[in-house]
């Protein structure tokens, strides 16, 4: 009898591998545990065990594995089938989803480190390039692949680390390193035989010459009875005025004893016992929620901007938190976390945790292993899309706040997975039991059969899931009120055509925007300015020939940053200096066209000259903590008018702002996208939803050519049930989701011929073998990419074909265009549900 296992490995490659181990082995190992193995010819990757068995490969010899890494898993089955299901549905690799899921600090790394044999080499023997190796290895002890290839400064190194080898100079050693080191906290207490008053006497006597190790002593007996828990060596010196020499020697003396405890990096205060109070409307929705909960998995909470969601959801959190569940709780952008964690942990003291990608490799291992182990410190987990990799074991509750954003769905690189909908198949399962058995289909998940349960939560729900509501898959549940006394705000609309025809207008600031703007200023209030630069950024054009800089490598045209004096390319960040005169014609006479939030701050500058005026968007907020600064000055009304993009459309909860203003509507409305319209409501919305959230009426001013818009109308009158039917008949018109599932191929090449060949060939095939409609092959928008030609084609899976067989399908035509050799070097990703 055999012994092998089925490895998942960090790669994009379809299959698993199957490894050889002894019976022990065997025996030992569990799945998710994670083991070392080689792969291909000098490389070593940590895999995942994923199943058992006794049958050899047939294709190939099996090789054994390296090493064990793990004694329990890290990853728990459960995982493994949400995997699976991830890999299955949004077509791409299980190895991808690895990748993506585990911490890299997890995935062990094998690298090559040569270091240096003890024998002296002959320097005369040597060339220059390995003497400047055996050089670097007497100052260090190895050295890795990289660093050689920095200290020759060059790629192909081989050559010379094979002389070395050849000459005895240096040998190669194959090192598995753990990146994960655990924070230690040094600890100190009293041998066990001094630690009693009987014995404090004595010890005291023995010490009465040396009065700072007295002193430290009694300092550690008198915190010893006021703390019951362990005395770090900080503290004991802070609190004794000692240092840590003396320390030292009392250790030194036999008299201490030192340890070590892993702390967690992450901690936060205590909660002050902060009771919330629900609203009748909110308790009622809250109840409302309960009881969808019993006979369905998943329940949309339509709530207006300020209807206190997030209090009905940390109240429907304490229930789960009692039941000892986990619970997972999703926002859209990791820079809202601060300001929802401040809020959670006011009442739910340390048992919130983060996660997310901004945190170092060690702070989300913690966090990882705190949910694995099910410690109450990371009871509820707060996190963007990747949160939901963590291997919870007993999930009661996914909140996903905002669930209408398109951030959820992670657009590159694979697994192309929407969080939302990802979150839905995972809490189905976590079983009540949670104990799912793995066998067969995994299929035998039934809704309501007791899994834990997903709320969605937004202001403007997404067509898909408020028609899953309106269907009857979700519960549905809706709050109509803002909370207390504060009531949605007024929306005006400003005729653009008609501003500038009565030159109404200073710079893109109409007279009414201003007015208004002058009077919240004038009560102390605060300002929030909206300005979409997607697909309206400013550019520099020539007023002779009309020539507007291009990207050289991309298709599309430079971006004109004033406060640099540069033209920048937003996609592949290409950059010149602003140019005096035209590259076409020679023509000094520049100007810059289109607006963007830069340009936008500089004429609020001369505007309103006394004003604390700030930016917010991608340039603004890099750093670590810009975000946070910028929201936490903004929130201390520091700044009077904050200027900003799409991130001021995300859930922000600011109770001194009266008025939003929209400097240009249209910009939106007319991106080529199937979902603009929605897109549109949804931002325009959720910026006014920023307005008067307290007690204070809001005012929302929105600039636009086309006020008679259909969106812009629902938007003003607030009627999102309008807005969804318009859309839905639209979507249906026109097959799109939620009627037809969207798969999108994109075929990217440098030889524009072979691309578009390729892109054909691969059209007609899908056109000849389905009956449903393919469109394409489409030049994108932007048709070039760092000189990367792209084509694009879309199919449309109606409701009634089988998603699964047709997928399928799909990838036997995709395997076969890969055989195809003229096209094998035309990349194509695949987008499940693009967005
Ligand atoms: P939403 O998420 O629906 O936009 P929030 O949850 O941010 O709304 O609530 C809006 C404001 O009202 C917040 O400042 C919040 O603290 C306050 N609020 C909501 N519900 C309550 C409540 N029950 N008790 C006290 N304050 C509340
Ligand atoms: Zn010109
Ligand atoms: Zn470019």
């Amino acid at each position: 009898m055999h012994f092998y296992i089925e490895v998942i490995l960090p790669i994009a490659l379809p299959q698993t591998f199957t490894y050889k181990v002894s019976e022990a082995e065997f025996e030992y190992l569990q799945l998710g545990c994670r083991v070392a193995v080689p792969f291909g010819k000098n490389k070593f990757y940590t895999g995942l065990v994923a199943v058992k068995h006794n049958d050899p490969p047939t294709l190939y010899e099996a090789k054994e594995i390296h090493q064990i890494i793990d004694e329990f898993p890290v990853v728990t089955e459960i995982q493994l089938m949400h995997w699976q299901w991830i890999a299955t549905y949004y077509m791409c690799c299980i190895g991808d989803v690895y990748r993506t899921a585990l911490p890299t600090a997890l995935m062990l790394e094998s690298e090559t480190v040569i270091s240096a044999n003890q024998n002296n080499p002959e320097i005369s023997e040597l060339s220059d390039e390995e003497y400047l190796l055996v050089e670097a290895l007497q100052q260090q002890s190895s050295l890795k692949i990289n660093e050689v290839v920095s200290i020759l400064n060059k790629k192909k190194v081989f050559p010379v680390i094979q002389q070395l080898l050849s000459k005895g100079v240096v040998s190669l050693q194959e090192e598995m390193v753990e990146e994960y080191k655990p924070k230690l906290i040094r600890y100190i207490r009293l041998f066990p035989e001094f630690n009693s008053s009987e014995r404090l006497e004595e010890l005291l006597s023995l010490l009465k010459n040396a009065q700072k190790q007295k002193d430290l002593v009694l300092g550690y007996f008198q915190l010893q009875a006021s703390q019951r828990k362990p005395i770090s060596v900080k503290e004991l010196t802070e609190y004794s005025g000692s240092s840590a020499a003396v320390v030292k020697i009392l250790i030194d003396k036999g008299i201490l004893e030192e340890y070590y405890i892993q702390h967690d990096r992450i901690s936060f205060e205590k909660a002050d016992e902060n009771e919330i109070n629900l609203s009748i409307p909110q308790n009622t929705a809250l109840e409302q929620i309960q009881e969808s909960f019993l006979s369905k998995d998943v329940c949309l909470l339509h709530g207006v901007t300020a209807s206190g969601k997030t209090e009905v959801y940390i109240k429907l959190i304490e229930g789960y938190l009692e039941q000892g569940k986990q619970i997972l709780y999703l926002l859209p952008e990791i820079a809202l976390t601060t300001q929802l964690v401040s809020r959670l942990t006011k009442h739910f003291g340390n048992k919130v945790a983060v996660f997310h990608s901004k945190y170092s490799n060690n702070e989300r291992v913690e966090v990882w292993n705190q949910v694995l182990n099910q410690s109450d410190k990371a009871q509820i987990v707060i996190g963007a899309r990747s949160a939901l990799f963590l291997p919870f074991r007993n999930l009661g509750l996914i909140v996903v706040d905002e669930e209408h954003e398109p951030t959820f769905k992670q657009v590159d690189p694979a697994p192309r997975y929407h969080a939302r909908d990802a979150a839905i198949i995972l809490a189905n399962l976590h079983q009540a039991t949670g104990d799912t058995r793995v066998e067969g289909e995994r299929s035998v998940v039934k809704p309501g059969a007791g899994g834990a349960k997903v709320l969605l939560g937004s202001a403007t729900p997404s067509i898909e899931s408020y028609f899953n509501a309106q269907s009857g898959k979700y519960g549905l549940v809706e709050l109509h009120e803002r909370f207390g006394n504060a009531v949605l705000p007024e929306i005006h609309l400003v005729d653009l055509k008609d501003s500038y025809f009565r030159k109404k207008m200073t710079g893109h600031f109409s007279q009414f925007l201003i007015e208004v703007m002058t009077e919240a200023l004038s009560n102390g209030e605060q300002i929030i300015l909206f300005q979409n630069r997607r697909g309206y950024s400013p550019v520099i054009e020539c007023m002779t020939c009309g020539h507007i800089p291009q990207c050289p490598q991309c298709d599309v045209s430079l971006t004109y940053h004033k406060f640099k004096g540069q033209l920048r390319c937003h996609y592949c960040g290409h950059s010149i200096a602003k140019p005096t005169n035209c590259h076409a014609c020679s023509s000094v006479d520049l100007t810059s066209k289109g607006f963007g939030t830069e340009q936008i701050e500089l004429e609020l500058a001369s505007l309103f000259p006394t004003k604390n005026i700030k930016r917010m968007d991608q340039d603004t907020t890099r750093g670590k903590y810009a975000f946070e600064k910028l929201i936490d000055s903004f929130k201390n009304r520091e700044i009077d008018i904050l200027v900003g993009t799409q991130m001021l459309a995300k859930g922000l909860d600011f109770d001194n702002v009266s008025t939003v203003g929209i400097l240009n509507a249209d910009s939106m409305l007319y991106f080529p996208d199937f979902r603009a319209f929605e897109r549109s409501y949804q931002m325009m919305t959720q910026v006014s939803g920023r307005a008067g959230r307290s007690d204070k009426k809001g005012r929302v001013v929105i600039q636009t050519y086309n006020p008679d818009h259909n969106t812009i109308q629902q938007v003003t009158n607030n009627n999102y049930d309008g807005m969804y039917k318009e859309q839905l008949y639209e979507r249906y018109i026109y097959k799109y989701p939620p009627y037809y599932k969207l798969v999108k191929l994109t075929l990217k090449h440098k030889d524009f011929e072979k691309l578009k060949e390729g892109s054909m060939w691969l059209y007609q095939v899908l056109r000849q073998q389905f009956d449903i409609p393919v469109l394409g092959p489409e030049e994108p928008p932007v048709s070039k990419i760092r000189n990367e030609y792209i084509r694009t084609i879309l199919i449309k899976i109606p409701q009634e074909k089988h998603l699964g067989n047709t997928k399928k399908a799909i990838q036997k035509i995709l395997n076969s265009f890969d055989a195809i050799s003229q096209y094998r070097t035309i990349r194509v990703t695949v987008n499940v549900d693009f967005y």
